[in-house]
């Protein structure tokens, strides 16, 4: 067992949060020694959330036709990945059939996540409508991702019952700019701090594997801390023919891992929920990321690439002994 690391993970296991040198020097071990640095990260996961995963699926409300820029997406019209150049937007049936079929698996937790820089006021008002329906009709928590949104929208999603916001940073500030420049990393960060402004739960992350450096991995984690969200979403390259990305190298399933675990010690009480990626780049180390501290996973499929049957990851779940809650 590393002495070195041990020591991180003890002082992360008595409350205490590791500063910018510790971590640099814990990243720069971890290769080295994965097996101590998944093995404390799962004592950590353990410490701060017992055997409780999370699990939420989303839905396109809508999907493709979007006029921004970021290079991993498959819905910019900028690209030609397949995708139809036009927005197509969901119907309130098919959003309610979604939850409904959420509910009926056992899943706590419904995304409606829009392409697009933002939504219309229009939009909203059907949105604050759709979101008092499921949680009468489905009984499941309803969490969105719309872009960049008002305050005033914000507000009357948050009053119409929408429990917590998706708007992530994708990278650090130093690299956002080579892989988005339609808007800024600075409107990122307002828009997350405006929803938070509005009693929202916040699940800001990211994507790995686009070209990013240790160091920009180390700079989101510590801007994510100080937001203070509550899930950092981690997403995986999946790279998309057409995009700028898309003949990157995908991570390996053990790098994977291992950033999970870094984050892990840098984010000890937020959810860590494992998102787009999962299925294409872990294979079948999939669930060894509850023990690298992943303590929430998207299940089903992606917003435009397919994921994994609600059924199998529900038993892979229990079948390690953990309890989805
Ligand atoms: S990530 Fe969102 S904002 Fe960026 S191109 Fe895709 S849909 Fe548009």
């Amino acid at each position: 067992m590393n002495e070195q690391i041990r020591h991180f993970a003890e002082q992360v296991l008595t409350n205490k949060l590791l500063e910018r040198s510790d971590i640099e020097t814990l990243s720069g071990l971890s290769t080295d020694f994965l097996d101590d640095v998944l093995y404390w990260a799962n004592e950590i996961r353990k410490k701060y959330f017992g055997n409780r995963i999370k699990m939420c699926s989303i839905v396109p409300g809508r999907l493709g036709g979007c006029s921004q820029d970021c290079g991993f997406c498959a819905q910019s019209v900028r690209y030609d990945t397949g995708v139809d150049k036009t927005p197509r937007v969901l119907s309130d049936e098919e959003i309610m059939a979604g939850a409904r079929e959420a509910a009926k698996k056992g899943v706590p937790h419904y995304g409606i996540v829009y392409s697009g820089r933002s939504v219309s006021a229009d939009e909203i008002e059907r949105l604050t409508g759709l979101t008092k329906r499921i949680r009468s009709e489905c009984g499941i928590g309803v969490c969105m991702g719309l872009g960049i949104v008002s305050e005033e929208a914000i507000g009357r999603l948050a009053a119409a019952g929408v429990e917590r916001f998706n708007h992530n940073l994708e990278t650090s500030e130093r690299y956002f700019s080579q892989i988005v420049s339609t808007h800024t990393y600075g409107e990122r960060v307002k828009t997350i701090r405006t929803a938070m402004k509005a009693g929202l739960g916040l699940c800001a992350g990211g994507i790995f594997g686009i070209g990013e450096t240790e160091a920009d991995r180390i700079d989101m984690a510590l801007e994510l801390r100080g937001l203070e969200v509550d899930t950092v979403p981690m997403n995986f390259l999946h790279p998309i023919a057409g995009t700028p990305l898309g003949t990157m190298q995908t991570l390996k399933p053990r790098e994977i891992l291992r950033i999970v675990a870094l984050y892990r010690f840098i984010l000890p009480r937020t959810h860590l929920k494992v998102a787009g990626g999962r299925v294409l780049n872990l294979r079948d180390v999939q669930s060894w990321i509850f023990y690298a501290g992943c303590t929430s996973i998207l299940s089903g499929n992606y917003l435009t690439t397919a994921g994994r049957a609600v059924e199998e990851d529900v038993r892979m779940v229990t079948d390690l002994g953990l309890e989805i809650g």
